[in-house]
């Protein structure tokens, strides 16, 4: 089957198609555009320029299309995308104003321009639903609560990622096929009686930790929005809600003023005061400069803090995997972060270590009874297996009505 993965940003539209077939995944091409403002001229754009290359011979050879959907307002999971998820997309757009209504159109526009596709939404939410209700609650008013303010989660489709490759990687099939059907609709499946306790760090523009126990999410640093947790490239990361109203007084700062600073001067860029990528980061310390030092410092601390609660809550600690931009690139944050934990059963090889580059590895020594893996995102990948998975699913079932 041939699977389309749409990425919609707030200003750009990327694509890569797949051909899928159970397992197996092949990449076909892939494309994309920039500064863009009229989704439909690019996602015309894209299709005739995949038949013009013969990757298809017609549109109507794309039999799925998959969108990583950011926040539901009720939806979650990894569903058939109709006008139920447009309409669920507008009503959580205040608290992802970048991402849904991006989506939403990208829907209905694929939704016209490859009518014969089955379009399905898979929700950067839904690697939490299993999580348990105490670590989704925040202690607010129960009307607050009542209007949604919870934790959902985010980068769900790269920890999905990392739960099954991590269970690859350490023997347990068990749980690497469970990790695969989890969207199924089905029961979680059974795993053998020795537990898998697992954080995965996505570390990146945005960065989450999320603690995973037999492949499925039991808590993440993101919160109600994407804004909560690690500092992010130029985002708030934690912070005491009380701080909102003493800079409204203290500094006379509007609401409006506190959003912007939150979303947009806050994070590393926020705290080194030069810039949001660790690369800059790095180098800068490297030269001396304290508040480069301090931003990487906070970023380490921040890592620790999680990886430590969620191994806590889930009994002990079998594996840290790091991933995406920092994750896959930075020896230096690795290091810090597994730094002094032999008393944990953690011994980290800072040779290896320094050796890998944006490839799969263990990084832990030999005899190291947590293993320290890196292993590169590949969001797209689980996009094209779940809308596989999925649309094979309607396809039978209309086949046998
Ligand atoms: P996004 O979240 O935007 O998809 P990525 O996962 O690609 O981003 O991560 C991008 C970030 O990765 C950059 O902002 C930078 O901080 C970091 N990064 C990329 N390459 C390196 C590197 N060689 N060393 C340290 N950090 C890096």
């Amino acid at each position: 089957m041939k699977v389309l993965v749409a990425n919609l940003g707030s200003t750009s539209f990327k694509y890569r198609l797949f051909e899928v077939e159970d397992d197996a995944v092949e990449f076909l091409s892939k494309g994309g555009y920039e500064r863009v403002t009229d989704y439909q001229s690019c996602i015309k754009d894209a299709l005739r320029k995949l038949v013009e290359s013969e990757v298809i011979s017609t549109v109507d050879d794309i039999e799925a299309v998959g969108f990583k959907t950011v926040l539901g307002h009720q939806l979650t999971g990894c569903v058939v995308a109709d006008e139920s998820v447009i309409d669920d997309l507008m009503q959580g757009a205040e608290l992802a104003p970048a991402h849904n209504p991006p989506y939403a159109e990208g829907i209905r526009l694929f939704a016209r321009e490859t009518p014969k596709a089955q379009l399905v939404a898979l929700f950067e939410t839904a690697f939490y639903q299993w999580a348990k209700p105490e670590s989704r609650r925040y202690a607010v008013p129960q009307s607050w609560f009542g209007a949604g303010v919870k934790r959902n989660g985010f980068h769900g489709a790269s920890h999905k990622h990392i739960a099954e490759r991590s269970a690859e990687l350490l023997g347990r099939d068990d749980i690497a096929r469970r990790v695969k059907l989890l969207y199924r609709g089905e029961e979680l499946q059974a795993v053998e009686d020795t537990p898998l306790r697992v954080v995965s760090c996505h570390l990146g523009g945005s960065s989450s930790v999320t603690g995973i126990l037999n492949g499925v999410a039991i808590d993440t640093s993101m919160g109600l929005s994407p804004q909560s947790g690690l500092p992010q490239n130029n985002r708030v990361g934690d912070l005491d809600a009380m701080a909102v109203t003493f800079v409204m007084k203290k500094l006379g700062l509007s609401l409006e003023q506190i959003e912007k600073e939150l979303t947009k001067s806050s994070g590393l860029l926020g705290i080194s005061g030069m810039s949001n990528d660790v690369r800059d980061i790095e180098e800068a310390a490297a030269s001396g400069s304290e508040e480069a030092q301090i931003a990487l410092d906070v970023l380490v601390y921040s890592i620790r803090h999680y990886v430590g609660a969620y191994a806590f809550q889930m009994g002990g600690l079998d594996a840290i995997v790091f991933t995406a931009g920092i994750g896959e690139n930075s020896s230096y944050i690795r290091q810090k972060v597994c730094e002094g934990l032999e008393g944990f059963g953690l011994t980290f090889d800072s040779t290896k270590n320094d050796e890998i580059c944006a490839s799969e590895a263990c990084i832990s020594a030999e005899n190291s009874r947590i293993k320290v893996f890196v292993i590169p995102a590949d969001e797209e990948l689980v996009v094209a297996r779940e809308t596989y998975l999925l649309a094979s699913q309607q396809l039978s079932a209309v086949g046998n009505s």
